[in-house]
């Protein structure tokens, strides 16, 4: 008898007995709304800011209602106008393209390396071409680029890079927090993500206007006093008439169940990290896989985990996943015909202009990917490993 994998691929862990309790301190208050605070608490949300702020070292900082969000808002803080070329990764989520989509504004898709970050040869390229003033860098799957080459490219280009931060909260290039690179960084705190809180997401920045729109833009409703990660209130004064509310707050209640979770945050890391090593370790060397190399400047959250088997065509491929499946262990491939569950292929966001990505294309066609929930032991990361090995023979 083969052996086949019980574990369950999107089980998160519980939320833990101190996010419990202040969950229920909120509930008990009745107060769920951010600005709804008794006098002298700070509330839940611009603790959480603050929090924030400091784990990442950045000067203001803005929690919202989702990830999608706050990657809307940052392109309004910038004033992205319909039409306007916005470029970004050919290979991402559909909320990431979506934001871009939802002010009007034109995404322009930027070729994936082999190891999934942005193509910096095909990054120039774009710039150049399309006279885009905004990037919006995905680091999709946890995998970041050499993130001092692409801010070269983007100083000489006269981009600002948006940093769409969803699989990377608590990872670094070169010592510096992913979402710190850029001039805004946007992260994600839904149940998939790095903390969980449902739906959720945050935003940081140090540029005192630009977190002075994104908190008008959230809907402040002037009382942007209350905020503990925001610039002074004179920074609101030149722009509080005129920026208009889309209202996305956080609530106190996702707040508080944050809090305890962004203090463990290192601990998770951690974990996944070695989940993560226990999947490599099982599946170097194994014949006809492709790992990801990762570079030294690169601490990354292992959440999750890819490989590609190139060489198999589509048949050889679905019959893979099949197998695979079939044993327990559920594979997301991103070559498959029709997105079935997610969407992360340039080529399904058909509201979007048509553009040729052979290179990504490539990658795409073979490539594979798992969750690793930290409810995975790193005796099941090898067990799956163990199966995968198994099933490439086949
Ligand atoms: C999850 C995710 C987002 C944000 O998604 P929300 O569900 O809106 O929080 C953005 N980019 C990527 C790559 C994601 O995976």
């Amino acid at each position: 008898m083969s052996e086949r994998f019980e574990g369950n691929f999107t089980q998160q862990e519980p939320i833990s007995e101190d996010a419990i309790a202040a969950a229920v301190a909120v509930l008990r208050s009745g107060r769920l709304h951010r600005y709804n605070t008794a006098s002298n608490e700070p509330g839940e949300v611009a603790l959480l800011e603050q929090e924030f702020a400091a784990f990442t070292g950045a000067k203001y900082c803005l929690a919202v209602a989702s990830g999608g969000y706050a990657l809307g808002c940052a392109l309004r803080a910038l004033d992205v106008a319909p039409n306007e070329p916005v470029l970004t990764n050919a290979f991402t989520l559909a909320p990431v393209p979506g934001a871009i989509a939802a002010l009007g504004a034109r995404p322009v898709f930027v070729e994936g390396t082999e190891n999934l970050t942005i193509d910096l040869d095909d990054l120039t390229a774009k710039a150049k071409a399309s006279g885009a003033r905004v990037l919006m860098l995905s680091h999709m799957r946890g995998h970041l680029c050499d993130m001092d080459a692409l801010m070269e490219i983007a100083r000489a280009h006269d981009l600002r890079v948006i940093e769409d931060c969803a699989h990377t909260m608590g990872a670094s290039w070169a010592g510096v927090p992913s979402g710190r690179h850029g001039v805004i960084g946007c992260y994600s705190t839904q149940t998939y993500k790095h903390i969980n809180s449902g739906e959720g997401g945050l935003i940081v920045t140090d540029d005192p206007e630009l977190a002075a729109r994104m908190i008008l833009l959230s809907g402040s409703y002037m009382m942007y006093p209350r905020h503990l990660a925001a610039p002074a209130p004179e920074v609101f004064e030149a722009l509080k008439y005129d920026t208009p509310n889309v209202s996305g707050r956080m609530d106190s209640l996702r707040a508080a169940i944050l809090r305890p979770q962004l203090a463990e945050l290192p601990e998770r890391v951690a974990r996944w990290n070695r989940l993560y090593g226990a999947m490599e370790a099982g599946l170097t060397g194994a014949p006809g896989v492709a790992l990801s190399e990762r570079s030294q400047a690169e601490h990354y959250v292992g959440s999750s985990f890819q490989f590609r088997l190139p060489g198999r065509d589509g048949e050889r491929m679905a019959d893979f996943v099949a197998r695979c499946a079939a044993r327990g262990v559920e594979l997301k491939w991103f070559g498959a015909d029709e997105p079935a569950g997610f969407t992360s292929r340039h080529d399904s966001w058909r509201y979007a202009e048509a553009q040729a990505m052979p290179k990504t294309d490539a990658v795409l066609a073979t490539l594979l990917d798992l969750r690793l929930p930290l409810t995975f032991s790193e005796s099941d990361a090898a067990q799956i490993a163990r199966i995968i090995r198994d099933e490439l023979s086949g």
